[in-house]
């Protein structure tokens, strides 16, 4: 028969996965002879179980509960629900990872009509009998029954206002008995059945409600966020009572070992005399500060911090502690590794170090490597932050903090921008004409699009703050407003968006500035050593190029030579290219836009100091660069000796039913093979002269996008190589340069084995490669994903988390095809997993040289890669 149940003693630390975090630590907490109430944990084992049986608790479960109960009952010499000293529980959840998403405590469980008086009679303290009774029927019917508080709060308020009571503690023990009468013909009204009485339903249907809890949608979107798989489950921790509200000798509190926020070291934490644990959560009376203990209760505060330093040690790792004194005497009610900031994460990573308690690598596990963000990105001031109301959500495209005075176009934020504003851009997408508007911005909020759309894309390569994909948002750019949450913005009025989380909130709310210290470097060093994947980045100007070296990129993994002509004077040459009809005007157009080109590639390789740059080959979807404005035809009409309406026309022509799948890639360069000849004379001819003047050794690397077929590539490739032969003999140079190609379509990892005959490395275009392998546009994805995680189909986004099992499959496959045929084929990977933890892991695992990723995630991927390898080496 399998064990679903432990008591606390039969646990230990490391059965995480089968007690939850909670369950585990109590065990082990009991282990080390500490002062707990004693109790017992429902597996998570038995969590998945609930579900697998349609949501229901089978008998064996049941009994095993029971069973523990009575060895409880032993242990605490009482019985749950006698009539003279009745066992009272707390009910908790606890995963193995800490969820606020999931289900809130209940005290006092195990009170019923009768008990309560039996409860009153043993403490001699009926007016607190009744108060926890209250509490426990409040709580039941809020957390297990979801009726909503407001029910209870009224009623609370009115019997106050009846009594003249300023207080809840005014009121007397009489005051309420009638609240419980209240509070339980409320609760038969609403609920159509009795408060159950009958202390063991009111345990089973507690632990149902945690189970249930595990599948809310605050803790799916949670898990989502923090890839949390949904099948860990939640377990269930009864806990024998302790209370802190039994007088002025009694208290609750939480205290962590050293600061959350900051690193700091020495104990951080608050206490209320005579409360319960709800009290310090709910905020309605202020807490006194931890040090104020020692003068209240000298004895307890020193064995409070004789076991807090005892819980750090044994743990080696700043711990989240609850404490209740009852009458004097300290408990502890449940200890954790403490949530913290970033920053303070890195401080005492640092600073466990330099104690000698973790080793390098430990420090380096046990940060969050998307956490990162934090450090490189402002964020919002907490103060600041609990005030602001969130008005609606969409994806966290691009981290980072932004608060500004919203416009709507491009140009009115350009502009806002150099009057010296804060500016938010809100756009129904972007496309590369707003790219100035882009700049301005502090942060950007669009409409549609999914993490890997323009306005995704382009501002993670800048550091700007951007929230995609909100659909909910109802815009009318022309008249500059837009409703959400029941609200209406106009242009000028304030907004923050964060873009770590995916939030919109109403109004100016004050951010932090990013500064990143010692620590980071020490860190970033340590994260070197144990590394074996290469983390180079994707970035087109020189500007991100400088930027994302000074980050620690060891090369360009992706150049997208398109995006060098989003810059207004650029823009409408590379359209005049596109809208051109003849090899004549399209060669006289490429004329113009290669020195452009080719300026770029001189400065980026002078950045490069030497270190590998990856130039993609012109790649866009046509429909991202033709021209919509009225004024940009008009410009670009004069600019070809055509009428607007020729321009016009030229531009319906290019219209393709999907764009995405359309003409684009290397097929651009089969069709109009003198793109590919412009491009290969601006990179060879960029790179000879580099190399003469700065003595650098560059061997470029050509890479040819969307490839499909062998022979696609071999006909790119000999346009290619002629060129850059025929440079090389005019320039008299003997350069080296490698041809790849990126594996983004599913035909080309199916055939790697051949591609690879003619490629020289493989770039996994893992953007494309999950849009293709899905069949689900990346810019469209988002307006139907929600309804794939309500549904439980899928778990998180793949544009953003590669879907190891499916596109992961033609990754593996590829790369072993790939090495099959050459064996020192160079892998590596420039889709937006590059910079996704978990992605980095695969990728180490799969063997790739390489991950590429937007400048600010160089530091995360460095981070994880290391995590991957010394997670690897330990197994
Ligand atoms: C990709 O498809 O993964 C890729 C890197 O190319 P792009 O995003 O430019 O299509
Ligand atoms: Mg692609």
């Amino acid at each position: 028969m399998a064990k679903w149940v432990y008591l606390f003693k039969e646990g230990k630390a490391d059965m995480k996965n089968l007690l939850g975090g909670k369950g585990a630590n109590l065990a082990e907490m009991t282990n080390l002879g500490l002062p707990i109430p004693q109790g017992f944990t429902v597996t998570t084992e038995a969590c998945t179980d609930y579900y697998n049986s349609g949501k229901r608790i089978t008998d064996e479960i049941q009994t095993q509960i029971f069973d523990a109960l009575s060895e409880l009952e032993k242990i605490q010499g009482k019985k749950f629900g006698d009539t003279q000293d009745p066992l009272l529980v707390s009910v908790r959840s606890g995963a193995r990872a800490s969820m606020p998403g999931m289900m809130d405590t209940i005290l006092n469980l195990g009170l019923n009509d009768v008990a309560v008086e039996g409860f009153a009679q043993k403490t001699g303290n009926p007016r607190f009998a009744y108060d926890s009774y209250r509490r426990f029927i409040q709580m039941f019917s809020d957390v297990v029954m979801e009726m909503s508080k407001t029910f209870f709060e009224g009623i609370l308020d009115e019997i106050k206002e009846a009594k003249g009571a300023k207080f809840d503690t005014d009121l007397t023990a009489d005051d309420l008995k009638e609240v419980i009468a209240k509070y339980k013909a409320i609760y038969q009204e609403k609920m159509g059945e009795e408060f159950p009485q009958d202390p063991k339903v009111q345990l089973m249907e507690a632990v149902k409600a945690v189970f249930r809890s595990w599948d809310n949608p605050r803790a799916i979107v949670y898990r989502r966020m923090n890839d949390i798989p949904g099948d860990w489950g939640t377990a269930v921790n009864v806990q024998a009572m302790v209370f802190g509200n039994m007088g002025n000798t009694s208290g609750t509190g939480v205290a962590f070992t050293r600061n959350p926020s900051t690193g700091a070291k020495g104990i951080y934490g608050e206490y209320l005399i005579n409360a319960q644990g709800e009290d310090v959560v709910a905020g309605i009376r202020t807490p006194l500060p931890i040090t104020r203990l020692e003068e209240d209760m000298p004895e307890c505060y020193k064995e409070f911090m004789e076991i807090a330093n005892k819980l750090e040690n044994h743990y080696r790792d700043m711990q989240d502690m609850e404490f209740t004194i009852q009458e004097g005497k300290l408990y502890f009610l449940q200890t954790r590794s403490g949530k913290r900031t970033a920053p303070a994460a890195i401080q005492i990573a640092c600073d466990l170090v330099d104690e000698g308690k973790i080793t390098e690598e430990e420090a380096i596990l046990r940060l969050d490597a998307k956490s990162l963000d934090q450090l490189l990105h402002p964020t919002f001031d907490p103060a600041a932050l609990k005030a602001g109301e969130v008005i609606g959500s969409a994806l966290p495209a691009s981290p980072g903090a932004a608060a500004g005075k919203v416009y709507f176009t491009a140009d009115d934020a350009k502009e806002a921008g150099e009057r010296g504003e804060r500016v938010i851009l809100v756009r129904l997408e972007t496309s590369p004409e707003d790219i100035e508007g882009m700049h301005a911005a502090q942060g950007i909020l669009t409409v549609r699009g999914g993490m890997t759309s323009h306005a995704a894309v382009v501002a993670r390569g800048m550091g700007t703050a951007c929230v995609s994909g909100c659909g909910e948002i109802k815009i009318n750019e022309e008249a500059k407003v837009f409703e959400l949450g029941g609200h209406k913005i106009v242009e000028g009025d304030y907004i923050s968006l964060d873009g770590s989380t995916g939030k919109i909130y109403l109004g100016d709310i004050k951010t932090v500035e990013a500064s990143v210290g010692g620590n980071f470097g020490r860190i970033m060093e340590w994260a070197d050593k144990f590394r074996t994947l290469k983390v180079r980045t994707n970035a087109d100007t020189p500007a991100d190029t400088a930027n994302a070296v000074k980050l620690g990129a060891e090369g360009i993994g992706l150049c997208r030579t398109e995006h060098m002509f989003f810059e207004a004077d650029r823009i409408p040459k590379i359209r005049k290219m596109i809208l051109s009809d003849t090899v004549e005007a399209r060669e006289a157009a490429l004329n113009e836009l290669i020195p452009f080109q080719k300026a770029d590639f001189k400065a980026m390789y002078e950045v490069l100091e030497g270190k590998p740059m990856t130039v993609r080959y012109l790649d866009p979807p046509l429909h991202e660069f033709v021209p919509t404005d009225p004024e940009d035809i008009k410009a670009l009409a004069d600019d070809m000796g055509l009428t607007p309406e020729q321009v016009k026309a030229k531009c319906d022509e290019l219209h393709e039913f999907n764009p995405m799948m359309g003409h684009r890639g290397c097929r651009l360069a089969v069709t109009y093979p003198e793109i590919a000849r412009m491009q290969t004379r601006a990179v060879i001819e960029a790179a000879i002269e580099v190399k003469e003047e700065k003595g650098y050794d560059i061997v470029p690397e050509i890479m040819i996008p969307l490839v499909g077929e062998k022979k696609e590539l071999k006909f790119v490739k000999d346009i290619v190589v002629e060129t850059a032969e025929a440079v090389k003999k005019e320039k008299g140079s003997d350069i080296e340069y490698h041809i790849g190609t990126m594996i983004e379509i599913p035909r080309a990892a199916l055939l790697a084995n051949e591609i690879a005959e003619e490629a020289e490395f493989f770039s996994f275009g893992t953007n494309d490669l999950t849009q293709m392998t899905f069949g689900f546009s990346r810019d469209d994805a988002g307006k139907f994903l929600d309804s794939y995680y309500k549904a439980k189909i899928y778990e998180s986004d793949p544009f953003a988390r590669l879907d190891q099992s499916g596109v992961g499959q033609l990754v593996k496959m590829a790369a072993e095809k790939g090495r099959a045929q050459r064996a020192d084929i160079k892998l590596g990977i420039c889709g937006e997993h590059g910079g996704d933890p978990s992605s980095v892991e695969f990728c180490h695992k799969v063997g790739l040289n390489y991950v590429s990723c937007s400048p600010f995630r160089v530091p995360i991927a460095r981070l994880a890669a290391a995590q991957a390898a010394i997670a690897e080496s330990r197994q």
